[in-house]
């Protein structure tokens, strides 16, 4: 199996992103010998916002898509690779008490149409938001989202009514002229959540990974995990459990794919998850 890394060294990557995402993207993809690109002017909202202004079209991976070929026009340059981001936010499907943040990044290889995609999900978001009713504890609230390293947009119903609020000052006048319906929420936007931009950055670093990673098959960039398949068997008894037996790796160029151990090597399963042992 062939393990040499990918060289990019002498290739374009133009990064499509106007919120500060470069920070991001840059350093691990100047790592794999990319000169970096980025564009001025280039407006990522039209094609949706996290405040609701611009409903955002089709999925994460629509999105990204949209934004890197936009981008790529945009720029009129002869680049090799666009890349292109994307995060979501919301309550966990597993655990809707807390908030989960979903992010993706796509590599997008125009010559070809060769597309290289990252994602990562966690719970390390302050994702939140707080309606200025008489009993809002908004002392709270700001401890616990990180105000005011983090912004804050204000709401009134569908209306947002103010941005990238950086500063208590800002916050205390608008809030005094407020009427009941307000609410205080997170402001998403990478450059002013320091939390989402720690994200974005192994984000970044799972793209330059799987960029890096050849296909054993055709020696094409971005062979890497695309899914996995259940069925480890019990410590105790054999019996196949839920668990994540092994991880289907694959290339998008040619279609090979491969089942690799899991990451934590783990060959069996605790019986306590075991349908036979503990049904
Ligand atoms: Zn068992
Ligand atoms: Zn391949």
């Amino acid at each position: 199996m062939s393990e040499a890394k990918a060289d990019f060294t002498g290739q374009v990557a133009l990064i499509a992103t106007m919120h500060g995402k470069q920070a991001a993207f840059a350093p691990p993809l100047t790592g794999l010998g990319f000169t970096i690109h980025t564009l001025e002017g280039f407006d990522t909202d039209r094609f949706g916002t996290f405040s609701g202004e611009v409903e955002r079209k089709g999925d994460m991976l629509d999105a990204a898509r949209a934004k890197a070929r936009a981008a790529f026009v945009h720029s009129g340059e002869t680049v090799d690779w666009v890349i292109a981001s994307e995060g979501a936010f919301g309550p966990s499907r597993v655990v809707p008490m807390l908030a989960e943040t979903k992010e993706l990044a796509l590599a997008w290889r125009p010559v070809d149409d060769l597309e290289i995609v990252a994602t990562r999900a966690s719970f390390e978001t302050n994702f939140a938001h707080l309606d200025l009713t008489p009993d809002a504890d908004l002392d709270r609230f700001l401890e616990r989202i990180g105000f005011p390293e983090h912004a804050l947009i204000m709401r009134d119903g569908d209306r947002v009514t103010a941005k990238a609020i950086m500063d208590h000052r800002t916050l205390a006048s608008r809030i005094t002229t407020a009427t009941a319906s307000v609410r205080l929420e997170t402001d998403m936007r990478a450059h002013l959540n320091p939390t989402r931009m720690g994200e974005v950055s192994k984000l970044a670093d799972s793209l330059a990974v799987r960029l890096s990673t050849p296909c054993p098959g055709c020696t094409q960039p971005g062979f890497g995990r695309t899914g996995v398949e259940a069925g480890l068997p019990c410590e105790a008894c054999g019996t196949a459990t839920e668990w994540v037996a092994q991880e289907v790796w694959s290339c998008r160029a040619c279609g090979y794919c491969e089942s690799r151990p899991r990451a934590d090597r783990r060959t069996h399963a605790d019986p306590g998850n075991c349908p036979i042992c503990n049904p």
